[in-house]
């Protein structure tokens, strides 16, 4: 039943907060509360909210064009895939509006290129506990029941097994293989066996995709994961808070694999999300910020597991597990002034800017204790 004050589908159970404003590491409700942002919009907003340069490279572009399609050349998005490109060993750039377009794209243009070497693989493995996205591809690739139930028939030949096993499961009928190198929904897990995995896609003739939507740009403690993929799948952080996902093309085999026409999107690679993406891309390189979310990664850990929590994740992408359900505590939490999210249902998950400070770090680990003692 549709509940006039709020006119929506009921896909999301929202907290009883209403954010208006973001500056830095902190974002303010509408009574003017204030909140250290320990969640940002879900590992989005690593350089914090209302960067300056960000800022000034967005205002800049609206003076300009808002939009122009990708049927014309535009500067920013020049910019911007020139940046990653050159950030990822010379790799070619399909830009998306979202995370899990830029998998639909990495996963189509891994069939493509089996199909135009005359070896029309499709078979797509997953791993359990991994988390793509809700689109029915997303779905299909994301084995829980609980997101799927409803939707079906899904697409056929994706397959997901536990991730111990799947180097094991790559066979001579494997189109590509797609990870997240840290599990993000999952319970922020490292996987541990890229490399046996990348090792029986090489044996295999099939593709390594990494989804690193979530875990990507420096978040994790390092700006490129050591395993070589073949695509990276790239979105959240890099907008810089703007809708903007890419399919980033590692493997020079992979550059020829779409011919105009082989795939699309009218707003993918915006001009204004574009020149927010340009400026977030610089500033996270030039600050070497992959290191700080190491460093501060390492110190939020150390002071969780000092509360006694059960700590898993790397760089400033935590999880900290409860073996209970996690809502009271994220409530508890925001009302001792930080803002966290879950993981599942039973961890509290930290995914705080990467420009986050020794001060901001413990203040969430005193936040988070006392959050502790107020639900005990
Ligand atoms: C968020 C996320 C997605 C989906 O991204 P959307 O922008 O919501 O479509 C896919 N994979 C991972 C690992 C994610 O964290």
């Amino acid at each position: 039943m549709l509940n006039p004050s709020h006119p929506f589908l009921h896909t999301y159970a929202r907290y009883p907060l209403t954010l208006v404003r973001g500056e830095g590491v902190r974002v303010q409700d509408d009574s003017g509360r204030w909140y250290l942002d320990a969640c940002t919009g879900i590992a989005v907003m690593a350089l914090g909210h209302a960067h300056p340069e960000v800022k000034a490279a967005v205002l800049a572009q609206l003076d300009g064009l808002w939009h122009g399609s990708n049927l014309v050349h535009m500067p920013s998005q020049q910019a911007c895939a020139t940046r990653l490109s050159r950030a990822f060993d010379d790799a070619a750039v399909f830009f998306t509006n979202s995370g899990v377009e830029a998998n639909e794209a990495a996963v189509k243009l891994a069939r493509k290129h089996h199909h135009r070497r005359g070896d029309p693989r499709s078979e797509i493995l997953t791993a359990t506990h991994a988390f793509h996205g809700r689109t029915l591809l997303g779905l299909a690739m994301t084995p829980k029941d609980k997101y799927r139930t409803g939707f079906g028939p899904l697409p056929p030949d994706i397959r997901s097994v536990p991730v111990e096993d799947l180097a094991a499961a790559v066979t001579e009928r494997t189109a590509a293989v797609v990870i997240e190198p840290v599990q993000g929904e999952g319970g922020c897990r490292p996987v541990t066996q890229l490399a046996a995995i990348r090792a029986a896609c090489d044996a295999n003739g099939a593709l390594l995709i990494t989804d690193e939507i979530q875990c990507g740009l420096g978040r994790k403690g390092h700006f490129r994961t050591p395993v070589r993929s073949d695509i990276v799948a790239l979105a959240k952080a890099l907008g810089g808070g703007l809708p903007l996902g890419a399919a980033v093309a590692v493997n020079p085999e992979l550059h020829d694999a779409f011919q105009p026409g082989d795939h699309g999107t009218t707003f993918g690679g915006n001009p204004v999300a574009c020149a927010a993406a340009d400026a977030t891309l610089r500033i996270i390189l030039e600050q070497d910020l992959p290191a700080r979310c190491g460093s501060m990664g390492g110190r939020l850990r150390a002071g969780l597991e000092d509360l006694g929590l059960e700590v898993t994740g790397q760089g400033l992408m935590l999880a900290a597990h409860l073996g209970r359900p996690a809502a009271p505590l994220l409530a508890a939490m925001r009302d001792r002034g930080v803002i966290a999210c879950p993981s599942g249902a039973e961890a509290v998950r930290f995914l705080p800017p990467f420009i986050i400070d020794e001060g901001h770090v413990d203040e969430l680990i005193a936040a988070t204790g006392a959050a502790l003692a107020d639900c005990a």
